[in-house]
């Protein structure tokens, strides 16, 4: 084992995983793995003479694993508010996802990533809508390898939706969608390297037939991969489901067979005690998002009964349309503040619940808990490193209440991913960062000129 081990990182604090923090702890990486974390004292003397990283004030934690959102929509800041959900995706987010082209594709996929780095995230579910041109999904793939950063692409799917205002460039009909979803994951897979993992993202249920809910789920089961779609995120689903199958949505998706370990549902705003048990039962995973619900006025999602009914929880931030960045930390701490606020009680919810669905509970949704989320032996080098010498974060008696109440993103100083530094004292290393923001502004600004949406 010694022989493996390459960078030894250093802080006042580490969290290992859920209810395990170390004082004056360290944790020795090597081969893109975990070896082994533990009492600082203890393992400078068992591992000499490798790389040391971090040092006093440092909090060492696994990297945060963001399970939604959509990239293009980085190119979308501020534009729409106001709007409620449907005419939002009718006047900005669809003109702009057919209008985009690759280079923008990328660009606006690599700023989202950047901006996720930059707040302690190692691994990002991107949620893409059904680009016509498949190259996309490649430009996508490209910005997390540049970058260096862990994902899965989900790719969109609908094949129908027009009458709810979906563009109809994005709808394929059903019995192509197997044999063209064959070809985008193969590509993906072999593109991103064991890094970069595909999955399948049908946006909701407006733009999915009764007769796609079933195709859908058996093809992403057989083929082990994550089936995500956006679910109760507002009351229209429920009636939407209604008019389909004649039940609402949730007990849809179980008849149907779409509810299992492999379906990650997005929002669920709008949920009945049923709903949450029959998520429950069905080992199906959340992601909640709870800054965009906020944003677009959709309401506060019941995490605090999804969680105590066994719901497995993640965490989003959302497109940034919605959003307006991609930062966890944010999300951490709207995580929290919303179930307080919502529920009237500020015990119904801790820092560290938050903190558990941002990086095990994130693995756990993905089908990765065995490799992603903690920091234990074998477990990957996906890890963030917080420097808490700031006046925002100083003192620090909880360093996990420091994260998720009074850090930001210059607290995040190293982050490591498959055992890279990807982010060093608060610089990326493998690309020129201010170089991709200034083109991201001309291409934005392109962009939104081209799609015809107004600013
Ligand atoms: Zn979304």
């Amino acid at each position: 084992m010694n022989s493996k081990a390459d960078t030894i990182i250093l802080g006042d604090w580490v969290w290992t995983a859920p209810g395990r923090l170390i004082k004056n702890a360290a944790v020795v990486i090597g081969s893109g793995i975990v070896i082994e974390a533990g009492s600082q004292a203890d393992l400078l003397s068992k591992y000499p003479g490798i790389k040391q990283i971090g040092g006093s004030g440092r909090f060492i934690t696994p990297g945060m694993i963001s399970t939604h959102t959509h990239f293009f929509q980085t190119f979308l800041k501020g534009v729409g508010q106001g709007l409620t959900l449907r005419p939002w995706i009718k006047k900005v987010t669809s003109p702009a996802s057919i209008t985009m082209n690759e280079r923008e594709a990328y660009l606006s996929a690599a700023i989202g990533i950047m901006d996720a780095i930059r707040s302690g995230t190692t691994a990002v579910f991107e949620f893409s809508y059904a680009f016509p041109n498949p190259a996309m999904f490649n430009a996508i793939v490209q910005a997390y390898l540049d970058i260096g950063a862990r994902g899965w692409l989900g790719i969109g799917v609908n094949d129908t939706g027009s009458e709810h205002g979906l563009n109809p460039a994005l709808i394929q009909p059903l019995d192509q969608i197997p044999p063209l979803m064959d070809k985008i994951t193969a590509s993906v897979r072999k593109q991103g390297r064991g890094l970069v993992l595909p999955a399948l993202a049908p946006s909701s249920i407006r733009g999915m037939s009764r007769e796609a809910i079933p195709v859908i789920s058996e093809y992403c089961r057989s083929k082990d991969l994550i089936f995500s779609m956006h679910v109760n995120e507002i009351a229209v689903d429920n009636d939407v489901a209604q008019a389909k199958f004649g039940m609402p949505l949730i007990p849809a998706l179980a008849e149907n067979g779409a509810l299992n370990d492999h379906f990650l549902a997005v929002h669920c705003v709008c949920m009945t005690s049923e709903d949450i048990s029959t998520l429950a039962s069905y080992n199906a995973g959340v992601s909640h998002n709870p800054v965009s619900n906020m944003y677009l006025g959709s309401g506060v999602a019941p995490i605090t009964e999804m969680g105590k009914a066994g719901v497995r929880l993640s965490l989003g931030v959302d497109g940034a349309a919605s959003n307006n960045s991609q930062d966890m930390l944010e999300t951490l701490k709207f995580t929290v503040l919303g179930q307080r606020a919502a529920l009237r009680d500020p015990s119904v919810i801790k820092a560290e619940d938050a903190l558990r669905m941002a990086t095990a509970g994130g693995a756990q949704v993905l089908n990765a808990g065995d490799r992603l989320g903690r920091l234990e032996p074998g477990y990957k080098a996906d890890i963030t490193v917080f420097n808490f010498n700031t006046p925002k974060t100083l003192p620090v008696f909880d360093p996990i209440a420091t994260t998720v109440f009074n850090s930001g993103e210059e607290n995040v100083e190293t982050v490591i991913v498959d055992g890279k530094v990807i982010l060093e004292s608060g610089k990326f290393t493998a690309i020129n960062e201010e170089k991709l923001l200034f083109e991201a502004q001309k291409a934005a600004e392109a962009l939104l000129e081209r799609a015809g949406i107004e600013r």
